[in-house]
């Protein structure tokens, strides 16, 4: 697993890892420590909460708009980096394909197709790295 902090992106503010940031995360999603903050002082109370419930995107400008989908593009490729990272977890304790694809709720030969090669991708980086 990649856990260098320096190539995540925090899911909810954008800002990149560096040295000695804290971030945690869940399923391929990142939250640096400014953001837990945040949504720690947001959820301390019922009044906090219920103003920060309406949509962001209602208030925003279109440019606004536009500067979120770069943000929400790299959390898609963080997650799904973190899928494959996942997959070839599975693979390294013998789990079949069959497996792999039934818990995805696709067959064999779909997740192989989606998989294998990135699978193998990961496996030589981690060889040369
Ligand atoms: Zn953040």
């Amino acid at each position: 697993m990649d856990t260098d902090v320096e190539r995540k992106h925090c899911s909810f503010c954008g800002v990149r890892g560096k040295r000695g940031m804290l971030f945690a995360g869940g399923h391929g999603a990142m939250i640096c420590e400014s953001c837990v903050a945040h949504y720690a002082d947001v959820f301390s109370s019922s009044a906090k909460t219920a103003k920060a419930s309406v949509p962001p995107w209602e208030s925003m400008s279109d440019a606004e708009i536009l500067s979120n989908l770069p943000l929400i593009a790299r959390t898609a490729e963080q997650v799904d980096d973190f899928l494959v990272e996942w997959v070839e977890l599975a693979r390294s304790r013998q789990l079949s394909w069959a497996a792999i694809g039934t818990a995805m709720g696709v067959s064999r030969q779909a997740a192989w197709e989606r998989f294998a090669r990135r699978v193998e991708q990961l496996r030589e980086r981690s060889t040369t790295a």
